[in-house]
């Protein structure tokens, strides 16, 4: 069975790696547990905060730990609103995301999560939270050119805040640099520059939720790194530990974290913090992490096999389902779609990427299904062209399988 979606995108230097169990064995016989609250820390979260510094864009100067990326987003959209509040803003409180785009499932972070699944029946979006379309180029709501989707995307943004009352009103735009569940959406080149130009020019802050693009996944160890974008949050989680252990983190600028602990009132400390904040042993498997990261170039390496991965995706188009191939490093996926001219989607009722995923699953591939008919891949970024060959060759069945199937029922 090869692992076409490394767990849930998230076990980027793959399975069964000696170092990393040993790392955290070593920890938890040390010290399996300590907590961050009362001024107290431990050495490998010290540690680890020290080296996401150095690797993270210059602008991140600061580290909050979390348990993944849902409690990282919470944990953003707090901190947001306690620097508007402490800085003496308190009405900057509204915060736009993208349409399909996803930011978790906490209370806050699947409000400002742009898929509907996310909202029906929750309740959500809350008031102060906001979309504008997404870059999705195969649907766009822009124009096809990369220029047009750029232009659009910041004129749809400065529009937003200005129908929300201008700069003092809004404090935030969150994206991130390739839509994940929203169907893997890739943005054109230069996009993620424009709008972190856009919100400096705004006055609102810039996030950028890196849960599934950070740590190699798109060829670049952040996604950031391909633009020398400088946000003002980062969120983290995911190919953080590789999934070997729970862990998320919020990385900030100076100037927000200097406010939560300069400004705020003597008696009300910032009072925000898990138990498992800074768990030890999920800091000691993320440290054994980013060793292999380096040692192992695992964002080079998903860089070059990426581009392999991309050519045998578009190399699917002799299908006549396959409609879009899109990619950025390991991290791809294809459409499927009922008509190539029209664009046309399939009737939902027929669930095509279900059976797609399961027709992988059959021919010994894991691959993930998406709503709209997209099948998407992100493997463990060691692999190599001839695993990823293996894998073409099973989706290439599997679409063939279920076009069968289809036709038969
Ligand atoms: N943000 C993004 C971009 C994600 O893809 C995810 C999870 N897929 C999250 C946040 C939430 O992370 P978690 O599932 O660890 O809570």
């Amino acid at each position: 069975m090869l692992d076409g979606f490394a767990g849930l995108w998230c076990v980027n230097i793959g399975y069964g790696r000696s170092e990393v169990i040993e790392a955290a064995q070593r920890q938890m016989s040390k010290l399996p547990y300590a907590s961050s609250f009362f001024g107290f820390a431990n050495e490998p979260a010290l540690q680890l905060a020290e080296e996401l510094v150095r690797l993270s864009p210059e602008s991140l100067q600061h580290v909050f730990f979390t348990l993944g990326g849902s409690d990282a987003v919470d944990s953003t959209l707090k901190t947001i609103r306690y620097f508007f509040n402490v800085t003496g803003r308190p009405e900057k409180k509204h915060v736009i995301g993208l349409e399909r785009g996803y930011h978790g499932v906490s209370s806050t972070g699947a409000g400002l999560t742009g898929l509907t699944s996310c909202h029906r029946f929750f309740d959500l979006p809350l008031p102060n939270q906001h979309h504008i379309p997404s870059h999705y180029r195969y649907r766009s709501s822009y124009g096809v050119t990369d220029a047009e989707i750029i232009s659009g995307s910041v004129a749809a943004l400065e529009t937003k805040v200005t129908d929300l009352g201008g700069s003092e009103k809004v404090a935030a735009f969150f994206c991130e640099p390739v839509q994940g569940s929203g169907g893997v959406i890739v943005p054109p080149e230069g996009w993620l520059a424009a709008m972190r130009d856009a919100c400096a020019k705004l006055d609102i802050l810039f996030v950028v939720d890196e849960v599934i693009t950070g740590f190699g996944r798109t060829g670049q160890l952040f996604a950031c790194d391909w633009e020398r974008v400088e946000p003002d949050i980062m969120i983290i989680a995911k190919g953080l530990t590789s999934g070997y252990s729970p862990m998320g983190a919020v990385l900030m600028n100076d100037e927000i974290y200097r406010a939560l602990v300069d400004k705020v009132p003597r008696d009300l400390p910032f009072a925000h913090g898990f138990t498992y904040t800074g768990h030890p042993v999920s800091a000691a498997v993320a440290l054994a992490c980013l060793e292999i990261y380096e040692r192992e170039r695992l964002p080079e390496n998903s860089k070059v096999v990426g581009a392999h991965l991309l050519n045998g995706l578009d190399a699917l188009r002799e299908h006549p389902w396959v409609g879009d191939v899109r990619g950025k490093g390991l991290l791809a996926a294809i459409e499927l779609v009922a008509n190539r001219e029209t664009r046309e989607s399939f009737d939902p009722r027929l669930n095509v990427s279900q059976l797609v995923r399961r027709k992988a699953y059959e021919n010994g591939l894991i691959v993930r299904a998406f709503s709209d008919n997209v099948i998407g891949l992100a493997p463990p970024l060691v692999v190599g062209e001839g695993d990823i060959d293996q894998m073409l060759d099973r989706l290439a069945r599997a679409i063939c399988a279920a076009q069968t199937d289809l036709r038969e029922a």
